[in-house]
């Protein structure tokens, strides 16, 4: 537990924990476990959040994912809308609903949705004709039936990111950036982890090392958990200058095929690919860019003249689409924060509070539990049988 030991120009002396990757993952861990902890957290980039967490569509829903996503969802509400005094200069979530559109051939899917208990109470049914009031460049010929979210928002990313990293800092704990693991081993008490100039050690580590994370535990001879990174494409486009776009909903399909949202003045949207890639760093396919550009122009008046920006990044996900959060069985003190797909933004607070309840040997907070979420349904001991 956390004793006053100096920082030098490499981290830190004797760290309890060390954290792999800085992206949101462990910057939100990093946060919660320097209550307690010494923690020293490692990137192998010379910036965190160049990955997953500087490429998302920034968005809040809390009828996204299976249900263990969305009670984490669900329990790290309070954080984001009323994050602790300090945390962030300005709000990290902004108004902005999601219009679920049906067409003809999507309206079983629809009402698929409208059979789920959290889609009941969190939306309400919109005729075709509301919403295209509500999105006027949607063909009314296009949707037929459609769902509205009133509770959604907008994250501010980098506002979350910055201030659990600077909320982690200030707790004692340390970053070094531009770090190449060569090894990481266990060795008596502690995790060794080896780069070309300095050799780091702790008794517990964490990998949250996103779309690696998987590299990291076959680094480490910890059997995989079989997070697989999934390619998205986004593309920025001009907004049509006739209307104001600034309140427009997020607009997605019901089968997910595409969705596109306001941000920044333009729409973004996205083909919803999701296409398996090892891990990298992502570049957006010419294919999955014409098919978001085709996908958008079918459901709505608009036709795209120029691609103003784009890029793609890696959504990483379990087998079965659930985070995995919890120390690998039977290997001392190797931690998993890892598979957040597409959901590691909105997640983020509560799936902190658990690993480092976790880590720190104690049940997962009530608050979270309340809302569904058990030690069982989050811990990589799911996979172990099967890849053991
Ligand atoms: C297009 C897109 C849209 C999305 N939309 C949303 C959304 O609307 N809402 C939402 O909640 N989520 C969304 N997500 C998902 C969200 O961005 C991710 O779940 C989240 O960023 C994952 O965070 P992470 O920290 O696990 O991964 P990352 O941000 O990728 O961080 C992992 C870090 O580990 C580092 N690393 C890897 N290996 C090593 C190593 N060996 N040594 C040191 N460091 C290492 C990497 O450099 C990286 O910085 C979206 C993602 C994408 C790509």
């Amino acid at each position: 537990m956390r004793g006053k030991k100096s920082l030098n120009g490499n981290g830190m002396d004797a760290p309890d924990v060390i954290i792999i990757g800085a992206g949101i993952a462990g910057a939100s861990l990093g946060y919660e476990l320097s209550l307690t902890h010494r923690v020293l957290m490692l990137e192998r980039e010379a910036h965190p959040g160049m990955h997953a967490t500087g490429r998302s569509a920034a968005i809040f829903s809390e009828i996204y994912g299976n249900a263990i996503v969305r009670g984490l969802s669900r329990a790290s509400r309070s954080f984001l809308f009323d994050p602790p005094a300090g945390f962030a200069s300005a709000p990290l979530v902004g108004p902005r609903a999601t219009l679920f559109i049906a067409p003809r051939d999507q309206i079983p899917s629809l009402h698929a949705m409208r059979g789920d208990a959290d889609v009941i109470a969190g939306t309400r049914p919109m005729t075709a004709v509301e919403a295209v009031a509500c999105v006027p460049i949607l063909r009314p010929d296009y949707v037929m039936e459609a769902l509205f979210e009133s509770g959604a928002s907008d994250i501010d990313v980098n506002g979350l990111h910055q201030g659990f990293l600077s909320g982690f800092k200030a707790r004692g704990s340390a970053l070094v950036c531009n770090v190449n693991i060569e090894r990481l081993k266990r060795e008596g008490m502690f995790w060794v982890v080896q780069t070309p100039g300095v050799r780091y050690q702790a008794p517990v580590i964490v990998n949250a090392a996103g779309a690696w994370a998987d590299e990291v535990a076959r680094l480490a001879h910890v059997p995989s958990a079989g997070i697989q990174p999934k390619r998205r494409t986004v593309v920025l486009v001009d907004a049509p200058q006739e209307h104001d776009i600034r309140n427009w909903p997020l607009v997605i399909d019901a089968d997910e095929t595409f969705y596109f949202k306001p941000d920044a003045g333009r729409i973004l949207l996205t083909p919803a690919d999701e296409t398996p890639t090892p891990p990298c760093d992502a570049h957006p396919d010419e294919m999955d860019m014409a098919l978001a550009v085709e996908r958008f122009e079918t459901a709505t008046t608009m036709t795209v003249r120029r691609i103003v920006h784009k890029w793609a990044g890696l959504r990483s996900f379990a087998p079965d689409r659930t985070p995995v959060v919890g120390f690998a069985p039977r290997v001392q003190g190797f931690f998993w924060l890892a598979g957040q797909g597409g959901y590691g933004m909105q997640t983020s607070s509560a799936m902190a509070r658990c690993a480092a309840a976790l880590i720190r040997g104690e049940d997962l907070p009530e608050d979270i539990k309340a809302q569904g979420v058990s030690t069982q349904a989050i811990s990589p001991a799911r996979f172990a049988t099967a890849r053991t």
